[in-house]
């Protein structure tokens, strides 16, 4: 079986945290891009690789 990652739908990063307590029910937290939000993604290496690629390209405009 090929190995996911939980990732930000962002930037890709796998520092997230999980944020609890919460009324809304759970959050994550990106600390690379500052994400935040209910929604994290399961990705395969191939596609992490194409959302840092992305958040990359967009942030250099
Ligand atoms: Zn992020």
């Amino acid at each position: 079986m090929e190995k996911t990652f939980r990732v930000c739908p962002r930037c890709g990063s796998n520092s997230i945290e999980e944020i609890f307590g919460s009324i809304m029910g759970q959050k994550y937290k990106c600390k690379d891009c500052s994400y935040e939000g209910p929604l994290i993604i399961e990705a395969n290496k191939e596609l992490v690789e194409e959302i840092k690629e992305n958040y990359k390209k967009r942030k250099e405009g």
